[in-house]
């Protein structure tokens, strides 16, 4: 196959495999209620192809950006060519149940977080199992034994006190930046990157030795599909957006932290995702 046909290829595979794996719906046994059993998690995903020496990689290493702790593709990946990203948005009656208030997560959108991610790291795996077996060393830097995340509390975090390991609130990959790189969308004021399917839904990538004409970026600054229209901080639950600062990750995850409580093993929010112009498109920016 020609570069042209791998990509078009890799897209149906993970069109095909979206449509018809039993983990991209809610089975029985682990249905919150009886009624959410057959809910189906995602639509099919949007697909990205970025290459692996691009030079905003290795700009994520600046302490401003995520840091040096960030491990870049050939470092992921001794002889990677291409990061394949991928965006899966959510169905609407994910997206529509979480907007029956804006206090406290959905069912549904628990089981699109928790579930969802297990569905996230099946179609990875898929699509990096078909490449090995045509020959290509690839890799899922989310399940690799080597991915660290920290979600802790910057006030006992190691790393200040050390500089070892992973500052808080960062890890040493990241989707939404590798989405970023690939031409998939830019990030919102709430900190999630609105795609052409929007906002509402999760990433995913696989690092590949397998070489792929990168995919144009049709944007060239970070928040450039973000209209800064506010309703994203409206609708957060933790008062943790604001226009003026951005988003303040310890009262996001604080508010986290409360919703698994409650739910454990499962988490979540999502406010910021659903009922904003970004849900499931770039929103249109108004002419001054
Ligand atoms: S809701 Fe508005 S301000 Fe928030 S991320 Fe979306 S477009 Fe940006
Ligand atoms: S920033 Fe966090 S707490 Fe606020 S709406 Fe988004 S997910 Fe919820």
């Amino acid at each position: 196959m020609n570069m042209t046909e791998w990509k078009k290829e890799i897209i149906n595979t993970a069109a095909r495999f979206t449509e018809s794996s039993a983990d991209n719906f809610i089975s029985d046994s682990s249905a919150i209620t009886p009624k959410l059993a057959g809910l189906r998690i995602f639509q099919e995903p949007l697909i990205a192809y970025g290459s692996a020496d691009d030079p905003l990689f290795s700009r994520l290493k600046d302490e401003n950006i995520i840091g040096r702790h960030f491990i870049l593709p050939d470092e992921w990946l001794h002889g990677a060519k291409t990061v394949i990203s991928f965006f899966l948005p959510f169905t609407e009656q994910i997206r529509k149940s979480n907007k029956m208030n804006f206090s406290w997560p959905s069912d549904e959108w628990l089981h699109g977080r928790i579930e969802g991610q297990v569905f996230v790291n099946r179609l990875a795996n898929h699509i990096r199992g078909m490449l090995i077996k045509a020959g290509y060393q690839s890799l899922v830097p989310s399940v690799d034994s080597r991915f660290t995340a920290s979600t802790g509390d910057p006030s006992k975090s190691a790393y200040k006190q050390t500089g070892a390991g992973v500052p808080p609130f960062s890890s040493n990959w990241s989707e939404r930046h590798a989405a970023f790189i690939c031409g998939l969308g830019t990030f919102g004021l709430s900190k999630g990157l609105i795609t052409g399917k929007g906002i509402a839904g999760r990433f995913g990538s696989i690092i590949t030795e397998l070489q792929l004409e990168p995919d144009q970026r049709n944007y060239s600054v970070i928040y450039e599909y973000c209209t800064m229209c506010g309703a994203c901080v409206k609708n957060c639950p933790a008062g943790a957006i604001s226009l003026e600062k951005g988003k303040d990750h310890y009262l996001c995850s604080k508010f986290l932290d409360r919703t698994m409580e409650e739910h454990h093993p499962r988490y979540g929010c999502g406010k910021c995702q659903v009922g904003v112009p970004c849900e499931n498109r770039i929103p249109v920016k108004k002419n001054l």
